[in-house]
Order: structure tokens, then sequence, then C-alpha cells
């Protein structure tokens, strides 16, 4: 394979990421010319006479070609050094902290992915990590949750899951810093579209590319980047072969698919989920969205200067009338699906405590809505009349 803006001859001009997400960096197959690339499958490859390996790869749980152009993508999107494709989100997130030593110290937010969130309190604290979890939105929480030499990795989610919380990526990063620590971002709802955290400080950035990445509900992948390729990012990279989590051939290539309409699908959805918000922050049936959008949300004014062209397709609105009024909007609605996940193209809700349950620290009245690319008067219509069911059924 090859980038066609290499070719010998006038130097071609550095080509804008919407331009490089939908050609998927205008690589062709070299063999046949194909604009689209073939499946990788071969799970091994072959040696020369000499004993040697021509391309330098040995075996697929080490290196595949299938992952080559994902993770050029994925790289260039972000403005990274390089990435890697993993088996799932999940399976990227774990690695950034199966790559420490314990008993390095970590500190990551209270209000993160929850799974990810349990997994540091179930496995990374048995394992020997230490993990603090503070309020990534108060930095003079993070300065003292930082201990200067111990403290190896601070984690920040943002916008973040699911009361999208606005994390200072600069600030958090110059405090992590000063103490020696690596500043790693769970980007998936910002998406590169709305944020580059490499150009806020960020060490690492972390994506489940389940989510807008891919765009389609149809796969699990994970994905992570590094501004350098230092150490730590080869014992991520030895982790991930000899751990042996890894993406499947056809799911690298329905992520290379997805990523080419990255960029229009984030921008319609953005584009409804901003008049989604307004629309229901005046609803009488509302008690608060949530939403980086709004200019009474918290987070506001970091979210304008650090997301560019928008805010996000993610939000969540607390309903009058407690989980019962929640629980019964969700079910009146048709065209919104009810069903976890997020950042596909189809609108999806879900009631979240059902989910992380009540010791977490969601609301039970609160709804989660991931915005898709679906008409916006469709997707208003269908909340107005079960925002009213709800309330009519909980009031009788
Ligand atoms: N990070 C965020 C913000 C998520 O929403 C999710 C999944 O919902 C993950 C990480 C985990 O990704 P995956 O489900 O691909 O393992």
């Amino acid at each position: 394979m090859n980038d066609v803006s290499g070719r010998k001859g006038r130097q071609a001009k550095p080509q804008k990421p919407a331009t490089l997400a939908a050609q998927g960096l205008g690589w062709v197959d070299e063999a046949n010319h194909a604009l689209t690339p073939g499946v990788h499958v071969s799970s091994t490859f072959l040696r020369d006479r000499e004993n040697r390996l021509p391309d330098g790869r040995l075996y697929a749980r080490a290196d595949t070609p299938a992952y080559d152009q994902p993770e050029a993508v994925i790289a260039a999107l972000e403005g990274g050094s390089a990435a890697m494709v993993f088996a799932s989100g999940m399976a990227a997130a774990t690695c950034a902290f199966q790559a420490l030593n314990p008993p390095d110290h970590v500190v990551a937010p209270k209000i993160m992915y929850w799974a990810l969130r349990n997994w540091l309190v179930t496995f990374g604290r048995p394992w020997g990590l230490q993990v603090d979890l503070v309020d990534m939105t108060d930095l003079d929480a993070v300065k003292r949750a930082v201990v200067p030499g111990k403290t190896r990795l601070v984690w920040a989610e943002t916008p973040a899951n699911p009361l999208w919380d606005i994390t200072d990526i600069e600030a958090v990063g110059d405090i992590a810093h000063a103490a020696g620590a690596r500043l790693v971002v769970d980007s998936t709802c910002a998406t590169p579209v709305l944020t580059r955290p490499f150009e806020w400080g960020a060490d690492m950035v972390m994506h489940s590319a389940t989510k807008y990445l891919n765009g389609h509900s149809d796969l699990l992948a994970g994905a992570l980047v590094t501004r350098v390729e230092d150490e730590y990012w080869a014992r991520a990279k030895a982790l991930r072969s000899q751990g042996g989590g890894i993406l499947g051939s056809f799911e690298s290539w329905l992520l290379t698919r997805g990523m080419r309409t990255l960029f229009p699908r984030v921008k319609t959805a953005v584009a409804n989920a901003q008049k989604i918000a307004e629309h229901l922050a005046a609803h009488p049936a509302v008690l608060k969205v949530l939403y980086p959008g709004l200019p009474d949300f918290p987070g506001y004014a970091i979210a304008a200067r650090q997301m560019r062209g928008g805010f996000g397709g993610m939000m969540s609105v607390r309903v009058k009338g407690g989980a019962r009024a929640a629980i019964s909007t969700a079910s009146h609605l048709h065209i919104w699906k009810r069903a976890t996940s997020l950042g596909g193209v189809e609108s999806l809700v879900e009631h979240r405590a059902t989910l992380e349950g009540p010791d977490g620290p969601v609301p039970p009245d609160l709804l989660r809505l991931s915005v898709g690319i679906e008409d916006v008067s469709d997707l208003i219509g269908d909340l107005d009349q079960a925002l009213v069911m709800a309330q009519d059924a909980v009031t009788v």
C-alpha cells in the first residue's frame, strides 16, 4: 500500500483532517490499484530461504497489515506519532494501565466511563496500582491528588460519560507533568473532529473506536495514540501482542471504512445535539439538560475553547418525576432506540442508573442521549411526544 500524496514529483499540499479521513490517507493497494483495501486475514507470514522475514512481520498477534491503514489514519487524525488498535475500547484503556509498574500511583476521574472506573477498583487496585479518583474539574483536587515521583499516569475523559464533565486538558496536563506523570485522555466522545488532545499537552489519547470512529454500531474496537514512541509505548505494544487482545481483520477493515465518513457524521450529530439540547432545556417536563454546549453548563467556557466546531453528540436529560418518569419516557420513544452504546448514526437512549446501579454518581431521573444523524425534527418530535406521555403516565 502507498500514500498517493507521497508520489515523486511536486509535493502535494498538506491535507486537512477531513480530507485525510474521507480518503483513508489516499492509500491504494499497489498490487491491483484498488482504492478500497482488501481484508488481510493471514495469521502468519512467509520467511525467505535465508530465514529472513521480508516485511519484518512474523505472526499476526504481533503485527498484521490489517492494522496499517486504520492505525495510520487514527494517528494522523489525532496528530500523534503512532497508534495501536485493540479488540475494544476497554482493551485499549486497560493496556494503558497495565503498561505501568505497581505500586505506581494513578489519578483518574470520579466521573468517567463506569466500566473502566470499576476495572480500576476491582482489578487495578488488587493488582497493586494505587488509584485515586478525583473530581477532574477541580484543579486544586487534582493538584492535591498527584504525588511527585510516584504518580505515573493521570487519566482524563472529556466530555465525561454520562454527566459530560469537561476537563481542562492543558491545565491537568501541566499538573501531571509537574509531578512527572503522563496525561492520557479518553477522547471517545470528543472525537478528533472536535478536540485534538495533543494540541493541549496530552501524552496519549484513547478511543473506544466502537463509537464515533467507526460510527455504525457494527463492531467493537479500541485505539491508543501516542505523542512520542517512548519506552512506555513499547511496553504497551509488547503487552498487546503478548496479551493477545487484538482486533480481528474484518473489524479492522470495517473501522477503516467507517472512519471515511467520520467528519460529516460527527458534524451532523453535533448540529442535531445542539438543537435538541436547546429545545429540551426549555421543556416543561425536563428538570435539567446536561450538555457542554449550553452556556449555563459548568464546563461551557473550557469546552468552547477546547472543542472546535461544536460540543459533541452526547447529552443527558434529567426528567421531572424521577426514575419512573425517565424510564417511562424512554419506553414511549419510537425513533430513538433503547440501547446502550453511543456514537453511531442512529440515536440511542438509555436509563443509565439501570446499568450503573444506585450507588454510582448517576441520578435516577437521568436519560443518556446519543444523538445520531437523523432529521432533527423527527428526533425532537419523538422526544416531545414521549415526555408528554410519560408525564401523563406518572401523574395518573
Ligand atoms: N470510553 C468511553 C467514553 C466509553 O463510552 C466506552 C464504552 O461505552 C469505553 C471507553 C469502552 O469502550 P468499548 O465498549 O469499546 O470497550
